[in-house]
């Protein structure tokens, strides 16, 4: 007989565990080379299985602007007049535009080090900043996706990297602001850029490239035709409606609001995510909700941006589906996302378990499970815990007195409701444990590093 070890094969068991069709208890995993070979539920264990309480799917982040997590905390102070979205971009702005590749390595392994820890195992890196100081392209036109490649391959995260066309400040093709050149390319170089971010994760393990008009404000509607063609079979991801000025000035230039003016203009289906599409009028909402696309929720950051409050309640009810992303990166939990979710409705729609699947059901299963799925088709990644995939899972600490006594659905609901992140203590990336009592195994360098980059970056 051929023993585990001859074989490479390692063996997981969980008292819980969260598979596609909802939780099962005594589940037993076994995994080679770091994809899940074999699940097997109520068995019992075998002597050398590793045990752990409650085992879930990772969450998929799916919108990342991993430098953004070095300004976390820099733009809360009051400005002279009606801070905003706006006046926080220029905040923005004015901090990537002392950053070297290495600084965005280095602040990005530390936001993807934390995502890990905070419960998600593949980030959707919305890259836009590719170029030198005053907009100069690096000799390699891919430099800052390398960058972004070597902190995934870091911090063991697996990467769907979205290169981003910027081409213009505003919609009818404005030019672009001496703040935005280092961002700015168009749709030829673009497309050498998504051939060298090809190349530049061709090592990391289950990494993929996406592409990504900015937003229609930075592109034309020529250059979304050409992307839609050139990201065949490719996760396409668009900034949409995030601001009330931006539906204004689409409204403006097009006569049509921003979502409306998409869903009539591109070929929008399930390979595409609209990110925050917050600003909608009900016919809008179930038209998205409709052909299938991913709405990516950043509920944190817009929250801290003060976007508005997506109509999650009308799109769900429209069996519309979503994902959540960290954004900004100001703060990086995914049971945060979520309980941030379900509350901006009850406050808005002053009720409760708005959105759960029907009566009887458990609102935190049932937004883990649809932002699990959601997620993974908008990074263009297998979903969830079956055989094939990769073992990409994260475990609660059943002891931790927010879960004690609860199993099932509950344990999801306590996890988002009551625990958060406190609970998570161990995740594995491709069957490897990379966080263990909650801390990732590289946390001492990955912060030593970073704070001597922010030390520099904010001298
Ligand atoms: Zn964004």
């Amino acid at each position: 007989m051929i023993s585990a070890q001859q074989t490479g094969d390692r063996h997981l068991f969980f008292d819980h565990m969260l598979l596609t069709g909802g939780f099962a208890r005594d589940v037993r995993l076994t995994i080679q080379g770091g994809v899940i070979a074999a699940i097997e539920a109520g068995v019992a264990a075998e002597s050398g299985d590793e045990r752990h309480g409650c085992g879930l799917p990772g969450m998929p982040n799916l919108h990342s602007h991993a430098f953004q997590r070095g300004m976390a905390g820099l733009a809360e102070r009051r400005g002279p007049s009606g801070d905003s979205f706006w006046t926080w971009r220029e905040v923005m702005y004015r901090f990537l535009d002392r950053m070297t590749p290495g600084d965005v390595r280095a602040v990005a392994a530390l936001a993807y080090m934390e995502m890990l820890e905070g419960g998600f195992t593949r980030v959707g890196e919305f890259h836009y900043l590719h170029h030198d100081f005053g907009g100069r392209p690096y000799a390699d036109l891919a430099e800052m996706s390398h960058a972004i490649a070597a902190a995934a391959g870091e911090s063991g995260i697996a990467l769907t990297l979205l290169p981003v066309l910027y081409s213009f400040s505003g919609f009818g093709a404005q030019p672009p602001q001496p703040a935005q050149m280092r961002f700015v390319m168009d749709i030829h170089r673009y497309g050498r850029l998504v051939e060298a971010a090809d190349a530049a994760i061709r090592d990391l393990p289950d990494a993929i490239v996406g592409v990504a008009p900015h937003s229609l404000r930075a592109v034309s509607p020529e250059q979304i035709d050409a992307l839609a063609d050139l990201g065949a079979g490719r996760p396409i991801h668009i900034h949409i409606a995030e601001q009330v000025k931006e539906v204004a000035d689409c409204l403006a230039w097009s006569e049509q609001r921003p979502v409306e003016w998409l869903l009539n203009h591109a070929p929008v289906d399930s390979r595409w995510s609209l990110v925050h599409a917050t600003h909608m009028t009900p016919d809008e909402t179930v038209a998205l909700a409709k052909t299938d696309a991913i709405a990516g929720l950043c509920p944190i950051t817009e929250a801290n941006l003060g976007d508005g409050l997506f109509p999650a309640e009308t799109f769900l009810t429209a069996r519309g589906r979503f994902g959540v992303g960290s954004d900004s990166n100001v703060l990086i939990d995914a049971s945060e996302e979520l309980r941030l979710l379900e509350y901006g409705q009850r406050l808005l729609h002053r009720g409760r378990n708005l959105l759960a699947g029907g009566e009887g059901r458990s609102t935190g299963a049932d937004m883990y499970m649809a932002a699990v799925d959601g997620g993974a088709a908008a990074l263009g990644a297998a979903s969830g815990l079956t055989v094939g995939a990769p073992a990409d899972i994260v475990s609660l600490d059943i002891r931790h007195p927010s879960l004690a006594g609860k199993s099932g659905d509950a344990l999801l609901d306590a996890y988002v409701f009551a625990a958060g992140r406190s609970a998570i203590d161990g995740v594995w990336r491709r069957g490897e444990q990379l966080v263990s009592g909650g801390r990732h195994r590289k946390r001492h360098k990955i912060v030593a590093d970073y704070v001597a980059t922010l030390g520099r970056l904010t001298a």
